[in-house]
């Protein structure tokens, strides 16, 4: 007899989605966090298509009562141009037609206590050290927050342990990523000189020569992320004196036409350097990967969180399936339906870095069309055969640029 049937490594968005939605499914569930809660991450833009699965684990409602800055959209500029995205305008799928700007420490606050409130046992600062695994009872160990180490068994864990890498870390599932290594800093302001215009929707900014970004996402306390990505060196750069070259270059970057000059950080800018991460395979026996323990490619879609959420809610109903008792591929039924989105994703991160995507969203005109079903994807929609800009992800942002540059 286990302990648990399930036991999630880990209280984040991935993390509380699985464990709601195996509750719901009157599945015992624990949750191990190394941290208590409220914590700091960063991700703070969400996509509409998280929210779908916030709702199918039963945790939207509790989101929706926060409050939290309804994001309508995002806005991409480089130098001069610019082109606003509106979720409410676009391809055919998706119930939901907008996101929210949240501070992650809020918001999976408000999630892990709604799972706990729903049934789910959620255990903090506990963290995992050692799991051993077999096809019919897993061992997890941890140490306790009186560092007692203690061990509890279930039928299938879930490793939702973000930037922790529990299992991909102790089973040597890590690769490393395909994309140039990227760094970011950031830290939230008093956003003194917000405009009415500013006060909803995330924004980038690209520059050096679309190696770099910056973005602004501002929350509905009057406070806003900032922060920057670029290459390891020039992140490293601006981390210098506490980030107070970070704090002069959105300062004085032309284009936010003084909008962060005179604000202080209201923590000291945090940086994080080779951010992307490769995997060999997000499964095993007795385990399966969620969230950011899969692949991370990249910030600057905001794909993070919708990712972590949809990977969490397909583990956690294969999860339910096996212990039902019906045969699970799991490399056919989770990592290709999962590696699918990411590619989509890849395909765009590629595509904004190379400057293919600017190159389309940017220019002069922008076919209604396309407009829509870049704006899918953008939302995060990304399982969606239907749209063009999915089904051909892999070749169609060449093709179009190379059709506009031919044009002029
Ligand atoms: P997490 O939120 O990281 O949660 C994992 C939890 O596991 C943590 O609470 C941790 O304490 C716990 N844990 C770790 N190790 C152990 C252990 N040994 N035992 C027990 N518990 C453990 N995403 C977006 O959607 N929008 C954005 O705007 C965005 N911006 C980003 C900007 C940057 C610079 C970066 C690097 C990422 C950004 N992301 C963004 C991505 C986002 O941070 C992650 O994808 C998201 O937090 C993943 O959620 P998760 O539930 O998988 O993991």
């Amino acid at each position: 007899m286990t302990d648990f049937d399930v036991v999630i490594i880990g209280a984040g968005p991935s993390g509380s989605v699985a464990a709601a939605y195996l509750n719901k499914n009157n599945f015992s569930t624990l949750v191990l966090e190394k941290l208590t809660m409220p914590r700091f991450v960063i991700g703070e833009s969400l996509l509409p298509r998280c929210l779908d699965d916030l709702e199918e684990s039963g945790l939207l409602h509790v989101v929706e009562k926060q409050k939290f800055q309804i994001k309508t959209g995002a806005t991409f500029h480089k130098g001069d141009d610019k082109l606003a995205f509106d979720f409410s305008e676009r391809w055919l799928e998706g119930k939901h037609k907008y996101a929210w700007q949240v501070k992650r420490a809020e918001f999976d606050k408000v999630l892990i206590d709604e799972a706990e409130k729903q049934g789910v046992e959620v255990r903090y600062e506990c963290t995992v050290t050692t799991v051993d695994t077999s096809s019919t009872e897993q061992k997890i160990t941890y140490i306790d927050k009186e560092g007692n180490t203690q061990i509890v068994s279930a039928k299938f864990i879930i490793d939702a342990s973000g930037y922790g890498r529990v299992l991909p870390n102790l089973f040597d599932l890590n690769l490393p990523s395909d994309l140039v290594t990227r760094g970011s800093i950031f830290t939230h302001v008093k956003d003194i000189n917000r405009t009415t215009e500013a006060a909803e929707n995330i924004f980038v900014h690209a520059f050096n020569n679309n190696s770099s970004w910056l973005w602004a996402i501002p929350f509905n306390d009057g406070e806003t992320s900032i922060g920057v990505v670029g290459e390891n060196a020039f992140i490293e750069e601006l981390a210098k004196d506490n980030g107070a070259s970070f704090m002069k270059f959105m300062s004085e970057f032309k284009d936010l036409k003084g909008r962060f000059t005179g604000v202080t950080p209201l923590f000291d800018p945090k940086s994080i350097l080779g951010y992307s991460v490769g995997i060999k395979k997000m499964h095993g026996t007795g385990f399966v990967l969620a969230g950011n323990t899969t692949e991370f490619l990249d910030p600057i879609f905001s794909s993070g969180v919708t990712l972590a959420t949809a990977t969490g809610l397909i583990a956690a109903k294969l999860t339910e399936k096996q212990l039902n008792g019906i045969n699970v591929d799991w490399q056919k039924e989770y990592d290709d339906v999962v590696m699918q989105g990411v590619e989509v994703f890849r395909s765009y991160v590629n595509g904004w870095y190379d400057g293919t995507l600017q190159s389309i969203i940017f220019a002069p005109t922008i076919k209604p069309e396309f407009k829509l079903q870049v704006c899918s994807v953008l939302a995060g929609y990304v399982w969606d055969d239907t749209n063009p800009f999915i089904k051909k992800h892999k070749t169609i942002l060449k093709t179009l640029s190379k059709v506009i540059e031919l044009n002029g």
